[in-house]
């Protein structure tokens, strides 16, 4: 009968809402579930509080991101600026100083 959504960490299915958060008994996320009546129209892109990203926005990044195929770590904290929002599993196309251009998830971002 639930209708909340799954962990976004995790994938777990067995979330509950704690007050105005949602949690994950698997991994102990919280986070607050998108508003009911946030537009349905297009994708809307949001960081991992749930804040809607907008193209040229600054983010930091929540937490150490390895990249696929080479040794570089983004470390937690960095601060990515000008985004742009793209389609895809990796959602977030944007230029890391001192690294180049990747893409990253918006799940892992937090709007600065
Ligand atoms: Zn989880």
């Amino acid at each position: 009968m639930s209708d909340l959504p799954n962990c976004p960490k995790c994938s777990c299915e067995y979330t509950y809402e704690d007050g105005f958060l949602l949690v994950c008994p698997e991994c102990a996320y919280e986070w607050s579930p998108s508003a009911d009546s946030a537009p349905q129209e297009g994708r809307v892109w949001k960081d991992a509080n749930g804040n809607v990203l907008q193209d040229g926005d600054t983010v930091t990044v929540i937490k150490d991101l390895k990249l696929k195929g080479t040794s570089s770590v983004i470390k937690g904290g960095t601060k990515v600026k000008n985004i742009r929002l793209v389609d895809g599993d990796h959602d977030i196309d944007c230029k890391v100083e001192g690294i180049g251009p990747m893409q990253l998830k918006s799940q892992f971002v937090r709007k600065a």
